[in-house]
């Protein structure tokens, strides 16, 4: 089967791997949110976070941002969730950046004719990732991106997959290639669904976000820049 979309994850694949502390997000947040009770709120914020990305794992049911803070007893409607809001994305802003390959190689990509789509697990909103990849110079090289807040479902569930299908307007998941860095996310639910599946093994994934099987990926990359003579491998094998 020739290649027609290439659908990327955004943490680890998009963006180089960073090792986050989950804790000091949240107390950035909760310091903003109410100075005098820091701490407290930032473990409850850690908490829901938690069950979030439990349910994640488990379930693959989706959360919101707002769902979270919500969960935490907070309310994110008001000025003390917004200044809350602006420290944990100050705080998270150094690990958003997209590698220096990215540029080149979506731009390789759709001069083939090749759709390029990301499927993010995320509790961000899309206006926040599309904050991040205009300001990298790459928003407008991607033909469709969904992003699990605003769906029901969380990768690996094929619904996830399916609706970045849609996104690139693709029908045939054998025609799709997914590139990311978790072996269950990422290459056991591209292959679940019959898309090809690369792995970039870089990331150091937290024990308690390792689902319950371990993909078999087609091809493992070091970095992006040596998936496009993959690509073009598999494009000229169909032709
Ligand atoms: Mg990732």
């Amino acid at each position: 089967m020739t290649v027609d979309a290439v659908i990327f994850d955004w943490g680890g694949t998009l963006t180089p791997w960073h090792t986050v502390d989950l804790t000091e997000q949240w107390r950035a947040y909760a310091r903003a949110y109410d100075p005098g009770h820091g701490e407290e709120v930032a473990a409850a914020l850690l908490a829901a976070e938690n069950a979030a990305w439990r349910l994640a794992r488990d379930e693959h049911t989706s959360t919101a941002f707002e769902t979270v803070v919500r969960a935490a007893g907070l309310d994110p409607t008001g000025l003390p969730h917004e200044r809350g809001l602006a420290a944990f994305q100050a705080f998270w802003e150094p690990h958003t950046y997209t590698e220096p390959d990215v540029i080149p190689l979506l731009e390789a990509l759709r001069e083939r004719g090749v759709a390029v789509g990301v499927l993010s697990n995320t509790v961000w909103p899309r206006d926040y990732h599309e904050m991040v990849f205009a300001r990298d110079k790459v928003l407008h090289l991607i033909d469709g991106a969904v992003y699990t807040s605003e769906i029901a479902w969380t990768k690996p569930h094929p619904e996830a997959f399916a609706a970045a299908m849609t996104a690139v307007r693709m029908a045939d998941p054998s025609r799709c290639v997914f590139v990311g860095d978790r072996l269950f996310d990422d290459v056991y639910g591209a292959k679940s669904v019959g898309m090809r599946a690369v792995h970039i093994p870089h990331s150091d994934i937290p024990a308690d976000q390792i689902g319950h099987t371990v993909g078999e990926p087609d091809a493992v990359i070091n970095r992006l820049a040596e998936l496009l003579p993959l690509v073009d491998q598999w494009r000229s094998v169909a032709s």
